[in-house]
Formats: C-alpha cells, sequence, structure tokens
C-alpha cells in the first residue's frame, strides 16, 4: 500500500501528516534537515524560554482549536496574557499605544486631527478601479490617507511580513481587507456587517483572535505531532526529484541520503525557493523555476533578557511596531516575557526584535554580536533601557517570509496548474495559503481533505491499515 509523501516537516507538513494519518491513509513525511518545526524553534536556556522564530498562533478558526484537541494539548495551551493586548507604536522616538476604541482614536496622540478627519472620510471613498492591482501602500492611502498608512499600516507590514507595503499586493497579501471594499465599499461598513457572518462560520478576525503558545513553548505542537507519528518520518530526507509513474509518484532523495520511495500522492509543504529546486517529471511537462523569484527578505531575531529594573518602560502589552518613518533598524519588538507566562526568571524580561526584511535587507548578514548590538542601541532608546544584557540570543532566517508582492497572482496561478495537470501532486503552506502560522495549520488541513478526496475518486484509497508505513 503506497503511502502520502509529504515533503517538509514544517508545520503544514506535520499538520496534514497527522490529518491523513488519522483519516487511516499511511504518509511518510520527509524533511531534509535532521529537525522538525521549519522555522519554529523554542529554546529553554538559563531560566528563559526564547522563541527563536514565531512566538504565537493566533486562534482564528475552530481547524486550530481542534488540531490543539485532538492532540490532547489544551491543558498545555497558554493563551497570551489578556494585559498584553496592548500594542504601542513608535512616534517621535517614544512607544505611543495604538488606540482600539473609537473615542481611544479621536484622543490618540499618535495621528494629527487632519490624519483622524481624513480616517473618518472613508465610508465616503469609492472602489478602485475593477483590474486595478493595487499595493497596501496605494490601498491604504487612497482609502485612509496618508499620515495612518505611515503610522499604523507601514510598521504593521513590517511586524507581520517584514515588508515594503508600496511592494505587497492588496488582493494577495491582504485579501480579506482586499474583500472588505469589493463587497461593502467600505472598510467600515465591511468590518461591521462582515462581523456577523465570521460569527455564523465560527471564524474570527485576526485583530480579535487569542493568541497562544503552549507551557514550553511552540516546539511542543511540534513534538507532539511527531510523537504521533514517529514512524512514518524521515529526518535527513531532502528530497531532489519527483517522476509520475501510471500508478503514482517515484521521489528521489539528494544522492546518498537513500532509496527512491514508491507513494500514491505527494504533497509539498515547502517554501516556494526549495519546490523550484525540485525536478519534477510529468506529462505535461511542469516548469516550477518560476517560484524561485518569489522574494523572501532575510530577518533576524534578536532575542535580550534584561533585568526588570534596567528597563524603562513597563513593558505592559504585546510590543512595539515601528513605521519606517521614525528611523530605526529594528522593524518591531515583541515583550515576550509579558506576552506569556515564565518566559523570563523571576526580576527579569525577555524582548524578542525582528532586524532587516524588505526594509533593511543587508542588516541580517552582519555578524550576530553586531546585530544584537543594533537591536540593543534602539531598544536602549526606546524603552529606556540601561544595563547589559542578561541574555542574548540571534537567529538568522536568510529566506525568512514570502512576500506576497504585486504580480504575486502568476505564482498562485502556478501553484493551481502543478495540482491540475499532475494528478497526485498537491502544494500547500506558506509558498500558497498565508503566512502565518493559523494560515500553515488551515493549509496542512485543507491538504489532507483534497488528498482524501483525491484517493476516494480514484477508489485507490486504503481502507484496512493494519500497519504503520515506513520507507
Ligand atoms: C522569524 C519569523 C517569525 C515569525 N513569527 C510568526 C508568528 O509569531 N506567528 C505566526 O503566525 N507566524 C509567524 N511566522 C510565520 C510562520 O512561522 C511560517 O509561515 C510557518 O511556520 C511556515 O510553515 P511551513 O511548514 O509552511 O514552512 P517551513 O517552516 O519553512 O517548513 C518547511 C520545511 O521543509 C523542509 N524542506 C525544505 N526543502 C526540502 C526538501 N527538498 N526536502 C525535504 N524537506 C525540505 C525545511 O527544512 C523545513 O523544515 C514567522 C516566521 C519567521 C521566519
Amino acid at each position: 500500500m503506497r503511502p502520502v509523501a509529504i515533503i517538509g516537516g514544517g508545520i503544514t507538513g506535520l499538520t496534514a501528516a497527522f490529518h491523513l494519518k488519522q483519516r487511516n491513509i499511511p504518509v511518510l513525511l520527509l524533511e531534509s534537515s535532521s529537525r522538525l518545526g521549519g522555522v519554529i524553534q523554542s529554546v529553554r536556556r538559563g531560566g528563559y524560554l526564547a522563541e527563536f522564530g514565531p512566538n504565537s498562533i493566533l486562534e482564528t478558526s475552530p481547524v486550530i482549536s481542534d488540531l490543539v484537541r485532538a492532540l490532547g494539548l489544551e491543558s498545555r495551551r497558554v493563551y497570551s496574557d489578556p494585559s498584553a493586548e496592548k500594542r504601542y507604536v513608535v512616534r517621535g522616538k517614544k512607544p505611543v499605544c495604538l488606540p482600539t476604541t473609537p473615542v481611544g482614536f479621536l484622543t490618540t496622540p499618535l495621528f494629527s486631527l487632519p490624519a483622524k478627519l481624513r480616517v473618518l472620510a472613508e465610508p465616503f471613498i469609492g472602489r478602485a478601479p475593477q483590474g486595478l492591482e493595487e499595493s497596501i501602500a496605494q490601498f491604504v492611502e487612497r482609502r485612509l490617507g496618508r499620515e495612518f498608512l505611515d503610522y499604523a499600516i507601514d510598521p504593521l507590514v513590517a511586524g507581520v511580513y517584514a515588508g515594503n507595503p508600496r511592494m505587497l499586493s492588496v488582493s494577495q497579501g491582504f485579501p480579506k481587507l482586499y474583500a472588505l471594499e469589493q463587497r461593502y465599499r467600505s472598510l467600515f461598513v465591511g468590518q461591521f456587517l462582515g462581523a456577523r457572518e465570521r460569527k455564523r462560520s465560527g471564524e474570527v478576525s485576526k485583530q480579535d483572535a487569542r493568541k497562544f503558545s503552549f507551557d514550553e513553548g511552540l516546539e511542543v505542537i511540534i513534538d507532539t505531532i511527531r510523537s504521533r507519528l514517529d514512524a512514518e518520518i524521515q529526518t535527513g530526507a531532502p528530497v531532489r526529484c519527483l517522476r509520475r509513474a501510471d500508478d503514482g509518484w517515484r521521489v528521489d532523495l539528494e544522492e546518498g541520503a537513500g532509496r527512491p520511495i514508491e507513494c500514491g500522492a505527494v504533497l509539498l509543504a515547502l517554501p516556494s525557493h526549495r519546490i523550484a529546486a525540485l525536478d519534477i517529471v510529468n506529462t505535461p511537462a511542469l516548469d516550477v523555476s518560476p517560484l524561485a523569484e518569489v522574494s523572501y527578505p532575510p530577518v533576524a531575531s534578536v532575542v535580550l533578557g534584561f533585568r526588570r529594573a534596567d528597563v524603562g518602560h513597563p513593558l505592559d502589552g504585546f510590543g512595539m511596531l515601528i513605521p519606517a518613518r521614525e528611523g530605526f533598524n529594528i522593524l518591531g519588538a515583541l515583550f515576550s516575557s509579558s506576552l506569556f507566562p515564565n518566559r523570563a526568571p523571576q526580576g527579569e524580561v525577555l524582548i524578542t526584535s525582528y532586524v532587516g526584511g524588505a526594509r533593511n535587507p543587508l542588516l541580517p548578514h552582519l555578524p550576530p554580536e553586531r546585530l544584537a548590538a543594533i537591536a540593543l542601541k534602539d531598544l536602549e532608546t526606546i524603552l529606556d533601557i540601561r544595563g547589559r544584557p542578561t541574555f542574548e540570543h540571534v537567529a538568522v532566517y536568510h529566506r525568512a517570509i514570502p512576500q506576497y508582492n504585486l504580480g504575486f497572482a502568476k505564482f498562485r496561478a502556478l501553484m493551481d496548474d502543478m495540482e491540475a495537470g499532475a494528478p497526485g501532486l498537491f502544494v500547500a503552506g506558506h509558498a500558497r495559503d498565508g503566512i502565518s502560522l493559523g494560515d500553515s495549520i488551515l493549509s496542512g488541513h485543507k491538504a489532507a481533505g483534497k488528498i482524501e478526496a483525491f484517493f476516494a475518486s480514484n477508489d485507490q484509497r486504503p481502507r484496512n491499515l493494519s500497519h504503520p508505513v515506513s520507507a
């Protein structure tokens, strides 16, 4: 009985593998590196619990909470502290609280009076002309004005995508925002009316969704899925070539990494540039090389611990976003020890800053000690920090987050064509379905459903699987 080969052991591939196994479909997960989890990496050291990659998952869909329940992780899930909901945006070199209510918006010093009046005019602005692909900067400037772009959206885009708002496509990178204008003409009206629909579907908007991690960090979900699969996982298994056969696919690993694997279907849960590097032999021929053009700017995550007494700012929130106009090197920072409990020893705090992205793509190439010094200098100015760090770690992601820039639709179309033109080949993950962890979990879940339907329609679905499949 041929397994589904799942290529890539990040959260997408692991989620898909878990769901397929639950449906009695045999899987074999192939991960090139020696560890699972992709960019997720939680490290406990010297009393600190640090995330070197992503920090939290937004619970935007019941599919995410169902996965946590199915893994038996509800008792280990930790929601962010409600008092850490506050976000700061830096203006005039100081953190200013981002308003969350209409009254807060009218009274905040974050925006000038003309900027506030411009935002209030939003319901009277018409839709963009049909067929025009706008960047998020063009879209926001047109609907909400320049100052709102500079002090709300630009820092948010840096915090989420590490991206450039003048390059990111609103329809590809912010599809819900784009759909609000298309459907309701106004974002304010759409936000109000869309809330009712979300309530019906159980979906929660990103700004209202609860954030969570686990008692020992995000790697808990990776370790738990691994423990449920185990024999179906091969690490140190870099895939090089996929060859379509009459009744399935043959997967070849890099030389010396293992024997070819015959399988019934293949799921690619990889970054776009890693898909582009694969040799896919199919009739008709598939040219996946354009996927190498998707931009993935580098990001360094600089995790620093301090004595609480050395930090002037109360760190009473989620973190701070930094507009490009403010001229700092860091894109923003998370107040990690305010977000979740037990992240720092008693009397100490943990702050995670991000450096680089599309704003400063050269900086992450600096040596780690220089990156730590750069982040420290910015934090000293903004958060009034005096003493030396008590914890320090720099992790560099040379290709961090895919940018759904203007023209990204052609890459999505290519991935659609791959699935349509090569039966039994599926694509999931941040290359296609959204860049957050929640998006990746949804993507892995959706891919499992498509693969199940594929087997059902070909009447190939294994029905009585008594032994797990291994290589
Ligand atoms: C610094 C940083 C911070 C982030 N913060 C957050 C956050 O707080 N919240 C949030 O929701 N999202 C965050 N994200 C985004 C989120 O972490 C990712 O989008 C998500 O983890 C992607 O998961 P994935 O499984 O699709 O891909 P990946 O994690 O990239 O996994 C792909 C896997 O495929 C393997 N692989 C590659 N090539 C091959 C091959 N040829 N053969 C076999 N295996 C291969 C890789 O080794 C890797 O393990 C962050 C991302 C970064 C980089």
